[in-house]
């Protein structure tokens, strides 16, 4: 089977490499580097080992990208248990309470300090809600009218903030933190379900292992190894190569780019939604105007390599709740928090990592500003918040424009409906971050669900060819 493959992110790549060893595949992307948003950058030579500017760790409790890097060679790395996260709240920073289901506590005196007396007697006395009228909610406004709007912009905004770039009031809590979703539905405590979740997580009898892992060189070293394989099997890798139009002909597909109009009998779309919207319009509409309801945040990071001489620096990072009149909204100590980034670094330099941007703001906010603004801005924030004054030796900014899916109320709906329209489609897939979820291991488990689809499709139709 000739299949084509729409993108080379890390969702395209996987496609790619669990089809590769038994079909003709081909791999077009539109940029001239493979990865999507796993990227990497030395710093202009200042860290050659090379340092995430993406994507930069993964949830190690899920199987996926722990399985995926084990079977390409790579050794996963671990957060250091020394240091943990802040969150800057009231002209100060506090410890994050640990004890909690996205922010939301197992006991609200877990979170009297960082909330004040008030604002933590406002959660401990949960104002319960009917059940929902649907399935969905916004999780914001369903724990603002349960617990209090402090708790809410304080810690789960942040926390969720990380994920998405997005604000959590306009966010999914089916498709976000499911968990929490029987007391929505059910009109129950969310406080009580809380309390049984962490309860039975303390009891398990193994201890559950780091939340997160990484690689040496960072989690976009899986890019080049996901190549390296593909390639291997005789898979073409196209790059600077993007997909013009997508048109069904009577074998299966028409694919055109720029320079060329190329045959297949599948199709892989593993863009970005509102790319795959524009390739869909044709051979499936319904389908399109599905892809074309998710928005995309868009966000920036700033890496910065920084001279702490004596002085180290404390935690593995910070959050900053919006409601903070901050330009940054998170910053991590990347060599505080990777013991592997701190054994490379010369003696008395830290790696910073600042992360600006949230779903809906106003472009002049960050946008629009020069490089040199931006970081010059991000860096007097994070100097500003954590009471320091060291010299930046070396500092790169990315844009991720319209990188981040949003997950609206209505998710799940939405993507079971993209499902069924594409089911009456053979050969069309879609992998990528819109769907089952933006981390990496979600994409892998979409990407490796849709490759294994393809093949049961081809051993079904070769069966029936040989029945014939
Ligand atoms: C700044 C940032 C930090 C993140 N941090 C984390 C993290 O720490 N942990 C985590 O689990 N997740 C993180 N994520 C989310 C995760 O990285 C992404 O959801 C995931 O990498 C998306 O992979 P993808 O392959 O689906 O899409 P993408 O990475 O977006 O790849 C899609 C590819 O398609 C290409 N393309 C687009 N149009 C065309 C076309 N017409 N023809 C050909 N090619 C095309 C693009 O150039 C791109 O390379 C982060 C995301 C961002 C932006």
């Amino acid at each position: 089977m000739r299949v084509t493959v729409i993108g080379g992110g890390i969702s395209g790549l996987v496609t790619a490499h669990r089809l590769a060893p038994h079909h003709q595949v081909t791999v077009y992307e539109a940029a001239d580097r493979l990865g999507g948003c796993l990227r990497a950058t030395t710093l202009d030579g200042a860290f050659p080992a090379g340092l995430d500017i993406g994507a930069e760790a993964s949830l190690n409790r899920r199987r996926e990208t722990r399985e995926l890097a084990a079977e390409l060679g790579l050794a996963s790395v671990f957060p250091s248990p020394a240091h943990s996260s802040q969150v800057y709240a009231r002209g100060s920073l506090h410890p994050i309470p640990k004890r909690t289901v996205m922010g939301v506590p197992a006991d609200p005196a877990d979170v009297a300090e960082l909330l004040g007396p008030a604002a933590s007697e406002r959660v401990a006395a949960e104002e319960l809600s009917p059940p929902i009228p649907g399935d969905d909610v916004s999780l914001g406004e369903f724990l603002a009218e349960r617990l209090g709007a402090d708790l809410v912009d304080t810690l789960v905004d942040p926390l969720l903030g990380g994920v998405y770039a997005g604000r959590c009031r306009d966010l999914s809590l089916a498709a976000t933190v499911p968990a929490l979703l029987p007391a929505a539905r059910n009109g129950t405590s969310v406080l009580d379900l809380v309390r049984d979740l962490i309860a039975a997580r303390e009891t398990k009898a193994e201890p559950p292992g780091p939340v997160f892992m990484s690689l040496v060189g960072g989690i976009n070293r899986l890019i080049p190894a996901l190549a390296e394989r593909i390639q291997a099997h005789g898979a073409q890798i196209r790059l600077g190569t993007a997909v013009e139009s997508l048109t069904a002909v009577a074998d299966g597909w028409s694919v055109r780019t720029a320079e060329a109009e190329e045959a297949a009998d599948a199709v892989v779309v593993a863009t970005p939604a509102h790319v795959a919207r524009r390739l869909l319009a044709e051979a499936a509409p319904t389908a399109a105007s599905h892809l074309g309801g998710i928005p995309y945040a868009s966000t920036a990071l700033v890496l910065a390599l920084v001279e702490v001489g004596a002085r180290p620096l404390e935690g593995s990072g910070l959050l900053i709740p919006p409601t903070e009149a901050s330009f940054i909204k998170a910053a991590t100590h990347v060599s505080n928090k990777w013991p592997w980034v701190d054994e490379r670094l010369p003696a008395g330099t830290a790696a910073v990592r600042m992360s600006i941007g949230r779903f809906g703001d106003d472009p002049r906010t960050w946008q629009d500003l020069s490089e040199a603004e931006v970081v010059e801005r991000a860096f007097a924030d994070w100097q500003s918040i954590t009471g320091r004054t060291d010299r930046l030796v070396a500092a790169e900014l990315r844009h991720w424009d319209a990188a981040l899916p949003q997950y609206l109320p209505g998710h799940a709906e939405a993507v079971a409906a993209i499902d069924a329209a594409l089911a009456g489609v053979p050969g069309l897939e879609l992998a990528g971050s819109a769907y089952l979820g933006v981390g990496i291991p979600a994409c892998i488990e979409r990407a490796e669900a849709v490759a294994a689809r393809l093949e049961t499709t081809t051993t079904d139709e070769n069966t029936k060819k040989e029945q014939e």
